[in-house]
């Protein structure tokens, strides 16, 4: 069966290991031993709230979350929280400020991509009085003046006074754009801009590279998330890492003016029911459960680190390579590239057909790039292995050593 399977650089959901997927086969048949099916049993068995409890200790383990910050386990996806974050951050601010005038409510939001662009949206939608102020647009930094192409300097930010949350993505996963995990680096994340308040409303998306490498500053943020389908399992699950003062009564909030909070959308609700106000998505769990497990056993997110580290140096190594003999064309400014998600044009023409073809001849799929983007997208999540992606690096130089003809 395992020798069937192709090398899998798509966006998400991604690869999972082979002996993950068969070990998620047996658990599909007999979970813990219990004789039922993980789909099958009760997700209040004592079984399952031992082993969903285990899944949140690896968290906190392997990511090092303090004891200020809860681990909740929701439905609806990187989307949801879009929805999520502004209603229960402005339900705090509510309570915090309940003198403040609509308009005097204000979120921050750092557009670098797609997705945290997506974000702002949402939040104008849900906001109702409130402004959402754009702390810098990365588009307008751009060589074109309309891409997102790079993470903005320090110097570019305007955040406001005390805003009901700051938002950013850490990975932008269509364009292929990252924060930088090193603080002195020009393109990290401005965290000395932001007020010393230690309760800061900061707000991260980490769905496309959570896991791949330590959070900067873990503890300084309010909300970090990520659905599961990029570095620890199927689609379904929802992770949301939250400090406890961002947990706060919605409906006492909404008494005061706040917009009622759905209650599948509620960090309470799911932090005073352990995460099972309903029925979780047991089998994301699962599987998640079995890849954490698998991921402290190789050394955690250090090893994930390294190896990722390394995986992508050899991809923009041999994309330099390509655009000095003009081509390939990265779309991302030096420095600002993401190690999960490499995205690039082959010129020429016909010349991406051609590179896609050979790619899939050689048991290689999911490369090309979004539809909104263009060109091709390599995604080199946790599941990749080195070897694969040297596999990878050494058909773009085949390729690129045979030029049209
Ligand atoms: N944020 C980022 C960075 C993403 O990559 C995605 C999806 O790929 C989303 C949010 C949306 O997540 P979902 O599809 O789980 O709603």
């Amino acid at each position: 069966m395992a020798e069937s399977r192709v090398m899998n650089f798509g966006a998400g959901p991604s690869a999972l290991p082979v002996s993950i997927l068969e070990e998620a086969g047996k658990g599909l048949l007999n979970f813990e031993g219990t004789g039922m099916g993980i789909a099958e049993i009760s997700h209040r068995s004592k079984e399952f709230s031992a082993y969903i409890a285990g899944v949140e200790a690896q968290i906190r383990q392997q990511l090092d979350v303090p004891p200020t910050h809860s681990i909740l386990f929701l439905q609806g996806g990187g989307t949801g929280q879009f929805s999520a974050v502004v209603l229960n951050m402005l339900a705090r601010h509510r309570l915090l400020h309940p003198e403040l005038e609509e308009e005097e409510r204000v979120l921050d939001y750092v557009l670098t991509g797609s997705w945290s662009n997506a974000a702002a949206k949402e939040a104008r939608r849900l906001a109702g009085g409130a402004t959402v102020n754009v702390a810098v647009d990365a588009r307008t930094l751009s060589s074109d003046g309309k891409s997102f192409d790079r993470i903005p300097p320090h110097d570019a930010y305007t955040f406001s006074n005390d805003p009901a949350l700051i938002y950013y993505c850490e990975n932008e996963t269509v364009s292929g754009v990252q924060f930088s995990n090193d603080e002195s680096a020009p393109e990290s994340f401005p965290f000395e801009l932001l007020s010393k308040n230690s309760l800061l409303p900061l707000v991260g998306d980490y769905s496309s590279s959570f896991m791949s490498r330590p959070i900067p500053r873990l503890a300084d943020h309010a909300i970090i998330y990520a659905g599961a389908q990029k570095n620890l399992g199927p689609a379904g699950l929802t992770i949301v890492i939250v400090r406890q003062d961002c947990i706060v009564d919605v409906d006492a909030a909404a008494k005061l003016g706040a917009v009622p909070v759905p209650t599948g959308y509620t960090y309470k609700t799911f932090a005073d029911q352990k995460s099972m106000p309903n029925t979780p998505p047991v089998f994301a769990v699962y599987v998640t459960g079995l890849v954490l497990k698998r991921n402290a056993e190789l050394g955690g997110v250090a090893y994930y680190e390294a190896v990722n580290k390394r995986k992508q140096e050899k991809v923009y190594k041999v994309l330099r390579e390509g655009e000095g003999k003009g081509l390939l064309k990265g779309h991302v400014k030096a420095g600002s590239g993401s190690w999960m998600n490499i995205v690039f044009e082959v010129l020429g023409d016909g010349a991406e057909a051609r590179f896609l073809s050979g790619a899939e001849a050689r048991g290689m799929k999911g490369l090309k790039g979004h539809r909104s983007v263009g060109g091709i997208r390599v995604s080199l999540y946790n599941a990749i292995t080195e070897e694969q992606t040297d596999s990878l690096v050494e058909y773009i130089r085949e390729f690129l050593d045979q030029p049209p003809l």
